[in-house]
Parts: structure tokens; sequence; C-alpha cells
């Protein structure tokens, strides 16, 4: 899986199409990624104490990566990307800008 923690990426299919967001946790046995913001689900919260209410919170869900597509944090351009292995480190090279990203 080419997307990692912390990445940017664009969301190409589902309600939120078009929308970015930040690569919160990545899942590469499921190939699934965890989006800041996206594919928001609601979720009941039990009371942590007895007299303290439930509560109804708003968390992001995993989507599968075939419906994202990641943004070079060079060029800002969502794109694809390859490795590269130079002097035994690999690196991640943008197919946009050519650059490391
Ligand atoms: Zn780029």
């Amino acid at each position: 899986m080419k997307i990692k923690k912390g990445d940017q990426v664009l969301i190409i299919s589902g309600k939120d199409r078009g929308r970015k967001g930040k690569v919160l946790e990545a899942f590469p046995k499921e190939s699934k990624v965890l989006v800041e913001g996206i594919n928001l689900r609601k979720k009941h919260v039990r009371p942590k104490r007895s007299g303290e209410k439930g509560q109804i919170v708003t968390l992001p869900a995993p989507i599968h990566v075939s419906n994202v597509k990641f943004v070079c944090s060079k060029c800002r351009k969502a794109t694809r990307v390859e490795y590269k292995i130079v002097g035994g480190k690999k690196f991640r090279i943008c197919k946009k800008c050519d650059k490391e990203t």
C-alpha cells in the first residue's frame, strides 16, 4: 500500500467525493485508510461513570484505498507515486513533479 499515515488524500468516490483530508491511520492488511473528517459515522458512547449521560459522537470510519487518491506534498496534485531505491534507501517519488514525497 502506497498511502501512509500523515499523507494527504483526495476522495474520489462516495459521498465525500472531491474532498481532501489527512490520513489519520493506515490499515495495510485491509487496504483501508482512516481519513480526517471523511466518512463520518455517528457512534454512541456509553457513559463512563454512573450518573453520566451517554453521548453521540461523530467519528471517521475507514474507507478502502481504491476510493482515495494520493496528494503530493510538494506539488499539491492528486497523483500516483513510485518507489525508487537509491543507495539502499527507499524513496517515494511523485509521478507529476518527480520529487520525493
Ligand atoms: Zn508532486
